[in-house]
């Protein structure tokens, strides 16, 4: 049986990855649970969260069935942040046999917006068991999380993992105790295979979160051996527990590609285009563009140095964007420049040096200081401020599910890695 769970967590305390560890090694003495447990971010654009969107499932063989229900319920309900109205949480109980047909579901929650009515309805259609606290809303990420179960894995789909180390409750919401040199040491010698523990750009260890939840961090990347080496290094306060889950953290799983009239909000893509008008700083540090005329493209403020790049764009310039659909500007994770405008037409500049003035359409171009004439413009090569490739916002401002280029394998693309 595999047990999806969702939105059990709210901005002020709580993290459904937390009450995944609880259980995992609570759910022993019912049977043989299977690690590593599932860690699913779903959708990040959707308008009802604003934390990571996060679900897990977890895999137990038992014969116990009927009371490992009732001790997952009882914990949930122990557990979960109830009284936050934005807090709905969900649990399914999934046969094997039926769990692998919910990949799809999976596939749909984690690049399209599912209603509460869409989980009822795949919940009766497959005979699902299934306990939803208030509206529910956390039976479609409990599905969900059950989906990604099987997908991820299947060896050939693309996976990352995660170590998180929780605190004992007498620490929540006080200041984290972790040395920072330590975690720079360890980032220095498993990065690429551990990434997104710190920010070279800003000097930040962004591995920890600042909330009042449970987690003290969690250590991202390929494989276990990197992330447990990287764990042996950082000194911290004492962990209550830790557990590895399996993750599509880092896949780029949630985009879709497209063009730009078939978009729809609350989704994430993958478009190419031409920049047609040029880039423009507003206030707040937010630098816009458009896309083929119609798309507003934006890198806010929080991206940090992906904002020069977005301002060395000029019209013309052809481009693949990634990012989330929302508000009718798409919000930039990261860009592939595929090709640049290396010339344009200027007037003709004169042997005094001076630029020389047009005299009306199609009547050539004149020296106003000494009279010289020149019939056509002259082709100006011009310096690029940026070459062609991939570039990324920086690990600070990323979207847990989106690719850090670091792990961007393959396909000969020139990849400009933002540490
Ligand atoms: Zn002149």
């Amino acid at each position: 049986m595999i047990i999806g769970i969702d939105d059990t967590d709210s901005p002020r305390g709580m993290c459904t990855t937390y009450l995944a560890s609880v259980l995992v090694d609570e759910l022993e003495v019912y049977g043989k649970v299977i690690k590593p447990p599932i860690l699913a971010r779903l959708n990040p654009t959707v308008p009802f969260k604003t934390r990571g969107n996060g679900a897990v499932a977890i895999k137990i063989e038992t014969d116990d069935i009927e009371n490992i229900k009732q001790y997952v319920i009882d914990r949930v309900s122990e557990m979960a942040d109830l009284e936050d109205k934005r807090t709905n949480p969900g649990i399914v109980f999934v046969d094997d046999d039926v769990a692998s047909r919910l990949e799809s579901f999976y596939r749909y929650a984690v690049s399209t917006l599912l209603s509460i009515d869409d989980a009822g309805k795949t919940i009766s259609d497959l005979g699902v068991d299934s306990y939803a606290f208030k509206n529910g809303r956390g039976l479609i990420g409990a599905l969900a999380a059950v989906g990604a179960f099987c997908t991820l894995t299947n060896s050939n789909v693309d996976h990352t993992f995660e170590l998180i180390a929780y605190r004992p409750k007498n620490r929540w919401g006080s200041k984290r105790q972790i040395d920072e040199p330590s975690v720079w040491d360890a980032d220095a010698l498993t990065y690429p295979l551990v990434w997104d523990t710190v920010d070279h750009t800003s000097g930040d260890i962004i591995f920890a979160p600042h909330s009042p939840d449970p987690v003290l961090y969690g250590i991202r990347g390929d494989t276990t051996d990197s992330i447990f080496e990287a764990f042996g290094m950082i000194k911290s306060e004492d962990c209550e527990r830790l557990t590895l889950f399996l993750t599509n953290q880092g896949t780029d799983a949630h985009y879709i590609t497209a063009s730009i009239d078939e978009m729809i909000e609350y989704r994430s893509y993958i478009l190419d285009g031409v920049v047609t008008s040029p880039p423009r700083t507003i206030q707040g540090g937010h630098v816009f563009f458009k896309l083929d005329n119609t798309l507003e493209c934006a890198a806010f403020e929080p991206t940090k140095s992906f904002r020069d790049v977005i301002r060395s764009l000029i019209v013309g310039d052809r481009v693949r964007v990634f990012g989330g659909f929302k508000d009718g500007t798409l919000n930039l994770e990261k860009i592939e420049i595929l090709s640049l405008i290396e010339e344009v037409m200027r007037n003709p500049v004169c042997t005094c040096g001076k630029r020389m003035k047009s005299m009306g359409k199609g009547q050539g171009f004149r020296c106003k200081a000494c009279g010289n004439r020149q019939i056509d413009r002259e082709r100006v090569k011009i310096k690029r401020l940026v070459e062609c490739g991939l570039y990324e916002v920086v690990p600070s401002a990323r979207r847990h599910i989106t690719r850090p280029l670091i792990r961007e394998r393959g396909g000969g693309r020139k990849v400009h890695v933002t540490r």
